[in-house]
Order: C-alpha cells, then sequence, then structure tokens
C-alpha cells in the first residue's frame, strides 16, 4: 500500500510574498505559491526522499533556472457573471466556478493574451459565453498550444454548436491581432460534460496542427493528443532517461505507456528498434506520423493496454534488453510488472509523475529480483505540489 503522505506544505504566510500571484487562494492551481521556489524544490526533494529514498541515492531535484510561464498549453473557460460581463479563466480547484485570469505566472505569456483578445471579440461579433448552468451559448473554452522551440500557435474555440456565425471574419480579426497564430480549430462540444473537447472538430485556418522540437526530434500535436506541459524540463527528463538506459545502437526496448511516441523517438536513435505501446487510439496515430516525420525507421507503436501487450510478448517468448515506463497516475499494474519479469530486461527505466504509486511498484520490482540504482527528481510543474521522478532498475545479475 502506498504510504499516506501530506501532500500540503506546511508554512503559514501571512502576507502576500513579493512575486506570489494575487489569484493563489482564489485558484488553487499553485498549491506551494506560499513558499519561495527554492523551498518548494527543497519540499519536494525531501517528499521523494521519505518515499523512495529507501531504495538509494537521491539525487538533488532538477529545478528550473525561470520556474514562470512554463506552461505551453493554456485552457480558459468562458462565462458569464451576474451582472453580464464576459468572463474567462480557470475553474477554482474542484468546483466550476470560474476564476477571471488574464495573466496566469505559470501560463505562456503569448496564449494568455490571445485568450483576452478572443474575450474581447466576442464583444464585438456579439456572441455569448456558454452558460453551464443553463445550457446555452457559444463559447465553452479556448485552448492555445504553442511550440516553445518551433514559435506555432495553435488557437482551439471550443463551441457549443456547430453554427459560427462570421467565422472566417472572426479568424481574420483574431490573426490580424496576433499574425504569429500558425492554425485555428473549432471544436464543437454540445454536451452537459466537464470535459473541455467534444469529438467533432473543423480546422478554420492553417494545418490544424503545430509541430514542436524536442531532442532533436519534430512532433506533430493535434488539438487532442498529450503533449508534455514544460516542454524545457521534458528535455531534461528525457535526457535523464536516455542516459540511465545506457543504450548501445543494439538493444530491444519497449517503450510502455508511450503517448505520441517522445520518448520511444529519441531512444530509436540510439537501440536497435524500439516497441511502442499506447492504449489511445489518437496519440498511436500521431506516433506513427512522429516517426515518419523524423524518417526513423526502427520504431514500431501497438494500440493495446501495455500490460496484456507485455504478458503477449512474454507469451510468446519473446524478450526485451531495455523496458521504459511512464505510466498514468495510478502507476503500472500487477499484469504489467508480471510480465515484465517475464520478459526480463537487463534495465528497466520507469518514469512516473507520481512517487507515492512509483514507490510501491519500485517494492515490487525490488522483491522480484531488481535493485534500483539511480533515483533522479525533476521539476516539471513548478509552483504545484507534483513531483516526477525518473528512476533506473538493474536486474540483479546485471551490470549497470
Ligand atoms: N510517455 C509519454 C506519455 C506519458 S502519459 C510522454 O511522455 O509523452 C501516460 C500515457 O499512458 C498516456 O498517453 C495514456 O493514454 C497512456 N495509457 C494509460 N493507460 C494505459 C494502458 N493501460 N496501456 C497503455 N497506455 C496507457
Amino acid at each position: 500500500m502506498a504510504q499516506e503522505i501530506d501532500r500540503q506544505p506546511k508554512k503559514q504566510v501571512k502576507e502576500r510574498p513579493a512575486g506570489q500571484c494575487p489569484l493563489y487562494k482564489k485558484c488553487g492551481g499553485c498549491q506551494m505559491q506560499n513558499l519561495s521556489y527554492p523551498e518548494q524544490l527543497r519540499w519536494k526533494q525531501s517528499l521523494v526522499q521519505r518515499l523512495l529514498g529507501k531504495f538509494c541515492h537521491v539525487e538533488p531535484i532538477i529545478g528550473m533556472e525561470n520556474p514562470r510561464h512554463y506552461r505551453n498549453k493554456v485552457q480558459a473557460a468562458f462565462g458569464l457573471t451576474r451582472d453580464q460581463k464576459i468572463i474567462s479563466g480557470v475553474y477554482q480547484s474542484s468546483t466550476h466556478r470560474i476564476v477571471p485570469v488574464d495573466s496566469c505566472m505559470i501560463e505562456d505569456r503569448k496564449a494568455d493574451e490571445i485568450i483576452v483578445t478572443v474575450r474581447s471579440l466576442l464583444k464585438s461579433f456579439k456572441l455569448q459565453p456558454y452558460q453551464e448552468d443553463r445550457g446555452i451559448g457559444f463559447l465553452r473554452h479556448v485552448l492555445v498550444k504553442r511550440g516553445f522551440a518551433s514559435g506555432q500557435i495553435m488557437v482551439v474555440l471550443v463551441t457549443s454548436t456547430p453554427i459560427f456565425p462570421a467565422k472566417n471574419r472572426f479568424v481574420e480579426a483574431l490573426r490580424k491581432a496576433h499574425p504569429e497564430i500558425t492554425t485555428v480549430l473549432m471544436n464543437v462540444n454540445p454536451y452537459r460534460t466537464s470535459l473541455v473537447l467534444g469529438d467533432a472538430e473543423k480546422v478554420l485556418f492553417g494545418p490544424g496542427y503545430i509541430e514542436d522540437t524536442l531532442c532533436g526530434c519534430v512532433f506533430r500535436i493535434s488539438a487532442k493528443s498529450f503533449y508534455q506541459i514544460n516542454p524545457v524540463q521534458t528535455e531534461r527528463l528525457y535526457s535523464k532517461a536516455i542516459e540511465f538506459a545506457g543504450l548501445t545502437g543494439k538493444e530491444t526496448v519497449i517503450d510502455a505507456y508511450c503517448g505520441i511516441g517522445t520518448i520511444s523517438l529519441i531512444a530509436a536513435k540510439h537501440a536497435g528498434h524500439v516497441i511502442g505501446v499506447e492504449l489511445n487510439g489518437d496519440a498511436v496515430r500521431d506516433a506513427i506520423v512522429n516517426a515518419k516525420r523524423n524518417r526513423i525507421e526502427n520504431v514500431y507503436f501497438h494500440k493495446a493496454d501495455a500490460g496484456a501487450f507485455m504478458e503477449q510478448m512474454a507469451h510468446e517468448g519473446q524478450t526485451a534488453d531495455v523496458v521504459f515506463l511512464d505510466p498514468p497516475r495510478a502507476g503500472s499494474d500487477e499484469k504489467f510488472l508480471s510480465s515484465l519479469l517475464v520478459l526480463s530486461p537487463r534495465k528497466v527505466v520507469y518514469i512516473s509523475c507520481n512517487p507515492e504509486t512509483q514507490e510501491r511498484d519500485l517494492q515490487f520490482l525490488r522483491k522480484s529480483g531488481y535493485r534500483v540504482v539511480r533515483i533522479q527528481p525533476v521539476d516539471m510543474f513548478p509552483h504545484t505540489n507534483h513531483v516526477e521522478c525518473v528512476v533506473k532498475l538493474c536486474r540483479n545479475d546485471a551490470k549497470e
């Protein structure tokens, strides 16, 4: 069982420290703003030490030089106040109340500016924001994604209906205010749901996707695909993961929970071949496109449950030299971990955004013939209480 831990830093500060966000308490998104950045890093380091320190030495957390405006993906909910003023911002933690935000200290500045422009355009185009309680109105959310390396910008207007009066003029006005926008989409979400995006999508301008470069590979990012939100720290995280794998160019590598194939493609440059496995069909499609886009041919993607896929591989008597796994917060499952033992890779590189479930899984692997040899925390989400760790395990009879 994962141990219960206190996720809220204790320090109480009566006055707002210089530089703290004025929305800190209202928004609730950045739980650690009552601490300075060096204090946050110390808190995260000690959390990882407490949970994973028993396995091996924990290396000093990799923090950001500039821990602000790091989010490359920004989502704003639109609504109306009681006095009919249009607002846009974030939902207050665990509620559906919108906290108005014009500029957020962890979001990309340009994205925030674009959202403010959309809000002012709504008024001039006489378009109404969606009213969740009444199920009426037009614009529900605006999603902006920016490729930090490429400079490309995607704007997704999430509407409640496919009927968008004067859409060409609207897009024209938006592009006039922000010529750096490279694509605009409309996503229709007519459902009474808390999910942001609906199924139907229409490209209003540009190619309908953006591209960005990470660790020397170019990735196509569509409105719905998962892409790490802090590219500066992601490069550091993945570089560590590749370093831990110690690839020589000959290995058979599995990248489990591979998303759009980021780790797979980066690893493929250093390995014999890579097999990526991922449950989400859209992500697998993006991964295949990304492999082609980068002319990487020694990588194969499969749409499957990672545990079931590993079980099948083990059943067929296949082997692997290195397994990367980067599961969702809930961690891996027993099916996956037991099949991992049958495949018996020499090395396992386990990336996790939840040290509690990671501790549980590492415990299991340690009892089953693996030793933990490196633990590297990375601060992927400054000002929040999330910590990411990359851990290297070696089979007990294998050299590091
Ligand atoms: N490694 C990728 C994605 C990590 S996020 C990256 O860094 O970009 C975790 C991924 O696991 C998501 O893409 C999610 O769709 C996928 N996933 C969740 N459950 C899964 C399962 N049971 N089998 C395979 N993939 C799964």
